[in-house]
This record gives structure tokens, C-alpha cells and sequence, in this order.
């Protein structure tokens, strides 16, 4: 496998590392399998060699999230504030895993901003920010996870790999591939997975820990949004589908139980863009969008040119001020712009 640094760049990493005590590990907001995975592994890993970790995402993380090894370790800093600010302030280094820019982690990225510490990327998101000490991003690689494996197997960090920290890297890279069905086709990725097994993780159960734990209202939400709620755009090869709080009630749903729901609508044969629009659970008339596509249809394009947003090219997110109505036309305007990339 190639190295992702060359020597100086891992040495410069490494000095930075080595010389900080406290190092406070940030993702994303939505905190989803990668982020928590990369963060958790991390923590485990800079633990052995001694340091004072923590981990600080900006807001909550599912459910099914809640097993992964590292979390009695994790903070969230919506609803946390004072606490996550008291536990961040002697910080010595801040390392940014899965994003590389403040602003990918809402109110928590001004806090950091304040800190004096340096801060350290490892990110697979295109555009990081120029701002911290070292930034190493490579949105080649289909996770943050694959990047952190692969920079610490270049430290040489892995000798003593836990099973542990393979469950941990194992989890971010498969929830970012959908479970291995897209963006892993590389020799790489399979070479990784090998030598995360050696170190005895079940696989199967992992898969099942995140994608076999629906609630049954989540189940039935899934029904619902599916028969009522898709709208197909045939001639487009998309399909759209709307959430609102009062259905979120409806369903008594909790934290990030739409996740994944975007994915449904790709499985209709011919599909290619699939765009599902949800309220924002505490800002009004702000709607969160996410999109997902295949082949080459770059949904990060789209979003930064429609949603305010950005991210992968099939997977990106986004985020519009106005009413649901209003979005709706929005994302219809954006679809028509790119209908010949569409039709394909
Ligand atoms: P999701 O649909 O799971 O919320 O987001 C999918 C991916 O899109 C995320 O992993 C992230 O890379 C990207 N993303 C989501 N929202 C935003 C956003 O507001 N800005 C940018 N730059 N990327 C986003
Ligand atoms: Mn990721």
C-alpha cells in the first residue's frame, strides 16, 4: 500500500502529536459511523501511547452508534456546553477527524477557534481549511477511518492494534461504503479489512449492531415516507422525499433515526439522485437536505451550488433557509439544471 505522507510530512505529524499531552479529538455534526469510528479508534490508540484524550463531537449521534468501543470517552457539545468547554480549554492539540473545517461543526467550531492549541486534519472531504498545523485530507479514500488506519499504520502505531480499534476503524468504513456498495472498489480498501479480521472482529455482528437495530417506528416511518412521501421524478431519474417535525412526532421518532432513509429510493432500478428534505428539529424554516447518487452524478456539486452545502460526490448534504414548500421548488429548479447529467 502506498504511503499517504512522505517523511517529512509524517514527521511533522508526529512531532505534533508526540509533544502535546491533551489532545482533544473533534468530528462533524450528525456524528455518523465514520466520524465516531475514526474518533473512537484515535482516542484508543493515542490512549496506549499516553495521552490525555477526549472526544468532542458538536451534537448527538444515534442510537445504534452507542456500542462502539471508546464512547464512556466521547462528549457532545449541544446541551454540554460548559462542560465540553471546561474539558477543552488546557487542550494542546486539537486533531479534526472526518471534516476539515471549523464550520462543518457548528457552535462547537467557534470554541475551538478560541483555543491556542494547533489543530491537525485527517479528513477524506474535499476543500479543507488552511488554517491548522497540519492538514492531510484525501477524498480518494472512502473513509476517515481508511485515512487514520493508514496514517497510523505509517506511524508505525499499529503494532498493537486492539481488537478494539479494529471494530472501531472497521465500523467507519463500512457505514461510509453503505456497507461495502459503493465508493470500495480499490485493492486497498479489502487489503485493510483483511488485516482489521486478523484481529478477530466479527463483521457480520458489526453490520448487524448498525443496520438491525430499527426501532419498529422507524420501520414503519420507512413505509410511510416510501408509499406517501417519494416523489419519483421518472423523467429525471430522482426521487424526492419530505419530512416535517409534526410527521417526527408522529413518529415518535429519536435522534438520527432518518439516517439512511435517503438511501431507499436508489434501490428503484434506473435511479441516480435521490434528495430527502427534513425539517431542522430546533431552527425554524431551516431545511437540512441530503443526497445521494451513483455513477459519476456529483451530488457535491449540486449542493454547493444549490444547497449551501458540499461533500462527497455521491454522498453530499446541504441546508436551505426557507419553508418546505419553498425547498421543494428549490431542489426541483436544481434537478432540472442537471437533467442532463441526469438522464446520463
Ligand atoms: P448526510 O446526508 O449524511 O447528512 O451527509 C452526507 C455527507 O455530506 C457528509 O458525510 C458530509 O460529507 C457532507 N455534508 C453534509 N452536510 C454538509 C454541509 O452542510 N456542508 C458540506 N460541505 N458538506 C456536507
Ligand atoms: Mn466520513
Amino acid at each position: 500500500m502506498d504511503n499517504l505522507l512522505t517523511n517529512i510530512e509524517l514527521e511533522q505529524l508526529r512531532t505534533l502529536l508526540d509533544e502535546a499531552h491533551k489532545i482533544v479529538v473533534t468530528c462533524h455534526t450528525n456524528p455518523d459511523g465514520d466520524a465516531l469510528g475514526s474518533m473512537t479508534a484515535m482516542l484508543s490508540v493515542l490512549k496506549r501511547y499516553g495521552h490525555d484524550v477526549v472526544g468532542v463531537a458538536p451534537d448527538n449521534w444515534p442510537d445504534n452508534l452507542n456500542w462502539l468501543p471508546m464512547m464512556q470517552d466521547v462528549r457532545f457539545y449541544a446541551k454540554h456546553e460548559a462542560e465540553v468547554e471546561e474539558v477543552m480549554k488546557d487542550a494542546d492539540l486539537v486533531l479534526m477527524l472526518d471534516h476539515g473545517r471549523l464550520d462543518r461543526m457548528s457552535a462547537l467550531g467557534d470554541v475551538v477557534a478560541r483555543l491556542n492549541a494547533p489543530r491537525v486534519v485527517l479528513d477524506h472531504h474535499p476543500e479543507p481549511e488552511e488554517g491548522p498545523a497540519f492538514v492531510l485530507s484525501c477524498p480518494q479514500l472512502c473513509a476517515a477511518c481508511e485515512v487514520v488506519y493508514r496514517v497510523l499504520d505509517q506511524l508505525g502505531w499499529l503494532d498493537g492494534m486492539t481488537h478494539d480499534e479494529a471494530v472501531s476503524l472497521y465500523t467507519g468504513m463500512m457505514t461510509d461504503t453503505g456497507g461495502f456498495t459503493f465508493n470500495s472498489n480499490r485493492p486497498e480498501v479489502f487489503l485493510i479489512i483483511s488485516r482489521l479480521l486478523e484481529k478477530g472482529i466479527d463483521k457480520d455482528r458489526l453490520y448487524r449492531n448498525v443496520y438491525y437495530t430499527s426501532s419498529a417506528d422507524r420501520y414503519r416511518l420507512m413505509g410511510y415516507l416510501l408509499y406517501v412521501k417519494m416523489d419519483v421524478m421518472h423523467e429525471y431519474n430522482t426521487a424526492i422525499m419530505t419530512f416535517t417535525n409534526e410527521e417526527r412526532r408522529m413518529f415518535k421518532l429519536k435522534n438520527g433515526e432518518t439516517d439512511g432513509m435517503v438511501n431507499y429510493p436508489l434501490m428503484i432500478d434506473g435511479m441516480r439522485l435521490s434528495i430527502f428534505m427534513r425539517e431542522d428539529t430546533e431552527k425554524k424554516n431551516c431545511i437540512r437536505l441530503s443526497l445521494r447518487s451513483v455513477d459519476d452524478f456529483p451530488c457535491n456539486e449540486m449542493s454547493a451550488e444549490f444547497f449551501n452545502g458540499g461533500g462527497h460526490k455521491n454522498a453530499s448534504g446541504g441546508r436551505l433557509n426557507c419553508t418546505m414548500d419553498e425547498a421543494v421548488e428549490i431542489v426541483k429548479k436544481a434537478v432540472r439544471k442537471y437533467a442532463d447529467k441526469l438522464r446520463g
